[in-house]
């Protein structure tokens, strides 16, 4: 392959971290996405690649573009990236969050692994093909995204309903988060190809009483209400249940770690698994945590309402008996709205593209193997897989062994290896051209 993909990714990944694309969840405060769609379209530009910016809304860009394979009667891969990253805050961090500095063999940044990682390394790929007259076997269908952070609302969500022709003859789709490596020994590393995530319900709970005065004897009080009925979905562990995703996955590190597991039990082995353990531990049940509330505008007045957010995220097929169980642990009085669903997603871990990814991580790293795995935070993937395209989360990264990956989302000192970036596109250019 031709280096020069190798060699510009880092500089394409500091260039799009240096765009502050924070998307605070208000469409006020949230900056940045059409800087970073401008500046994928002029790089795309460059190789003489034409793409096209659709605006949800002003600033709230999504840039499409579609790249013809040698055989268009095939059906097209969608290979897609959001650009928005959630907030940093500078005085938390050791540098400067959108300074795309290079320290200690990482490139540190607010978006470094998520995801403008694999947004610079899509762009170098897909960038050396056209410097070199590289036609591949498929159409490539490219996305970056607005909004994925909050919702996917004027992003994903708005593509797909506005703009469907865009993604015509569709089959499958690659994007965040999977293909990351997971150190076993020197000679194996388990690298996690998502193939389903766990579906999200934002609920607001309601409570209602009498208001009054805060001296009195007082019965009928909402925030007593709502502070019983949060607190008890807070403590609230939801039964494990254990998916044909989760199982797959289970079955494939017991033996690569040489533990023994009982899928239907899986908790003590999970615990066992470092790193990943917190990332894992959450696809064997449904979750539901309090997140917001709001109630009151003085000290001595009880107010006659209170609300509370509750982020729940439900297994595949599991949206209904979740609901009905958390029915029962808030009782009748609290009210629950719906302030924002998404299904969960499933596609079966076979077929020649899974195969594809295998081979290419090995290529690149005799020790790879892949496992599929069930994701427990939820990506453009809900609104993509809705055009019935399968969608994987396959963001090739080789990860150093005591990195813990899953801490760098949305976390401080966000950070991506810069070797392991240079990795992932060796591995990305190889799955693309054997896709
Ligand atoms: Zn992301």
């Amino acid at each position: 392959m031709n280096t020069s993909a190798v060699d510009e990714v880092v500089g394409l990944c500091q260039d799009l971290l240096r765009i502050d694309t924070t998307n605070t969840g208000d469409p006020r405060t949230t900056v940045g996405e059409r800087v970073a769609a401008e500046y994928v379209a002029e790089k795309l530009a460059d190789a003489g690649i034409e793409s096209r910016l659709l605006e949800s809304a002003p600033t709230r860009a999504n840039l499409v573009a579609r790249i013809p394979g040698a055989d268009r009667s095939r059906g097209a891969l969608l290979v897609h990236g959001h650009l928005d990253v959630v907030p940093a805050d500078k005085r938390e961090w050791s540098v400067d969050p959108f300074s795309g500095e290079i320290k200690d063999g990482y490139l540190w940044g607010r978006g470094a692994v998520d995801m403008k990682d694999f947004d610079a390394m899509v762009l170098a790929v897909v960038r050396d093909w056209h410097r070199t007259g590289y036609v591949p076997p498929r159409d490539i269908v490219l996305a970056y995204t607005a909004d994925e952070e909050a919702g996917m609302e004027y992003g994903s969500q708005w593509l797909v309903q506005n703009h469907a022709a865009e993604f015509e003859g569709a089959t499958e789709a690659i994007g965040e988060v999977g293909g990351y490596s997971y150190t076993v020994n020197d000679n194996l590393r388990l690298y996690l190809v998502q193939t389903a995530e766990k579906g999200l319900d934002w609920l607001r709970l309601h409570a209602s009483g009498r208001p009054g005065h805060g001296s009195f004897i007082h019965d009928d009080n909402a925030v007593t209400a709502l502070a019983e009925a949060v607190a008890a979905v807070g403590r609230h562990r939801f039964p494990v249940v254990v998916t044909p995703t989760v199982r797959a996955f289970l079955e494939q590190i017991s033996e690569a770690l040489h533990i023994d597991l009982d899928p239907d039990d899986p908790e003590l082995a999970i615990a066992k698994l470092g790193p990943i353990a917190n990332l894992i531990g959450a696809t064997i049940r449904n979750t539901a945590n309090p997140t917001r509330l709001e109630a009151g505008y003085k000290d001595n007045v009880i107010p006659g309402k209170a609300s509370a957010t509750i982020d729940c995220r439900t297994l595949p097929g599991e949206a209904e008996s979740f609901l009905a169980e958390l029915r029962d642990i808030i009782g009748p009085d609290v009210e629950i709205e719906h302030v924002h669903r998404q299904p969960a997603v499933e596609t079966e871990f076979g077929g020649p593209l899974v195969e594809a990814m295998g081979a290419a991580l090995r290529a690149e790293d005799p020790g790879a193997r892949t496992v599929p795995y069930l994701m427990s935070g939820g990506t453009d993937a809900k609104a993509f897989s809705t055009l019935g395209i399968r969608c994987f989360g396959f963001a090739p990264l080789q990860l150093p062994p005591d990195l813990n990956f899953a801490a760098l989302f949305h976390g401080i000192d966000e950070r991506v290896p810069v070797e392991g970036l240079k990795f992932g596109v060796r591995v990305l250019d190889r799955l693309l051209r054997n896709s």
